[in-house]
């Protein structure tokens, strides 16, 4: 019988993930057997483990890298459900609520439900930005987060997090920063999103995404080790004593792959990923404005148009792998995978599909 293939990348235009760097191909599958949850058991992985989160610190600008506290997650979802529960479960009161715009990413939902946390959506500006004064209108005792997003999903924006920060601070909460799929792009940029920015106390940023590691890695970070000891439950049969993590056994594939990745290509691969990324987003902003399309300024390598409901179906028919925004504007991720070809390719079928 033929071997199922997976699908080629030569047409995603809509996914955060990518083709893996080949070291973390060769490294993920060299762990594929280890079990981070079991750290006494495997320790290889274990004190892999320990250099993503110091890598990861790093590239979140932590002050002290060594003294960051996270773990590999099974995606942005777990980080930010996680980051939710250490609030939580640090906060005095008992019927906490969780700030977040509205550009925030559905993993908030599930998080909110799970825990039992009420969720309070806040507008962004003209600019998909989160409102300030809607957060201070929002935050009360009973806050326990403040959530800002440093690159949101449909239209790659960087929240005003320093500002958001003093909010959370100055009411008694807790303040994530989810750069789930940011935080391999920001480095390289002057947004103000991280560690060194502001007194962020979580982060979300994801080997997975940008990183070109292979899935499933993403990442949990946090200032000191309180916020991780705020998820800490016992083990009785593990020899290790306690587990912050979400997930009892996880995949060593994930850290070990998200450790090539990033030995790799921090920083100078990342660094020409995130120029070849920008450049080929403002060639497509401007190809699609070229056209008469009203285009939504690329500030991070993400493209979104306004493209017609029919023009949109035509290039899904002819193998494009696009998505919408939730107001229906075509989105395209220029991944590290994204060439310019590809894009030229793409330019030239909305070309036929328009005479
Ligand atoms: C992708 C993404 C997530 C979710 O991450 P998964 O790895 O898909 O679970 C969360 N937040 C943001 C901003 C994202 O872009």
């Amino acid at each position: 019988m033929q071997q199922p293939e997976p699908q080629s990348f030569d047409r995603v235009l809509s996914s955060m993930c990518t083709e893996p760097h080949p070291a973390a191909r060769e490294a993920a599958e060299r762990f594929l057997a280890t079990n981070p949850g079991d750290p006494a058991t495997y320790e290889a992985v274990a004190s892999l483990e320990e250099r993503a989160i110091e890598l990861l610190a790093t590239l979140a600008e932590h002050p002290t890298p060594t003294d960051a506290a996270g773990y590999v997650t099974s995606g942005g979802t777990e980080a930010n459900v996680q980051a939710v529960r250490s609030a939580r479960n640090r906060h005095d009161a008992s019927d906490v609520n969780v700030v977040v715009p509205e550009s925030g990413h559905f993993s908030f939902h599930k998080a909110a439900e799970l825990l039992d946390v009420e969720l309070r959506t806040v507008p962004v500006d003209d600019d998909f930005r989160t409102r300030t004064d809607a957060v201070s209108a929002a935050v009360d005792d009973a806050t326990a987060l403040v959530v800002g997003v440093a690159g949101t999903t449909e239209y790659g924006r960087v929240d005003p997090i320093p500002e958001l920060t003093r909010i959370a601070h100055e009411t008694g909460a807790r303040m994530h920063v989810d750069a789930a799929w940011g935080g391999f792009v920001l480095p390289f940029t002057d947004g103000e999103w991280s560690f060194d920015d502001a007194a962020v106390d979580t982060l979300t940023i994801d080997p997975h995404k940008f990183g070109q590691a292979a899935v499933p890695a993403g990442g949990l970070l946090a200032r000191d080790a309180a916020a991780l000891d705020a998820l800490a439950v016992d083990t009785p049969y593990l020899e290790t004593r306690s587990q912050a993590t979400l997930t009892g056994t996880r995949s060593g594939a994930g850290v070990a792959g998200a450790v090539a990745a990033m030995e790799a290509l921090w920083p100078d691969g990342y660094r020409d990923a995130v120029e070849r990324a920008t450049a080929n987003a403002e060639w497509l902003a401007s190809a699609l404005a070229e056209r008469g399309y009203e285009v939504v300024d690329p500030e991070l390598p993400l493209v979104a148009a306004a493209l017609p409901r029919s023009e949109f179906d035509a290039l899904r028919e002819a193998g494009w792998k696009v998505s919408r925004t939730s107001h229906g504007e075509l989105r395209v991720v220029c991944m590290p995978h994204v060439t310019r070809e590809a894009l030229r390719a793409f330019v030239a079928d909305l070309d036929r599909i328009r005479e």
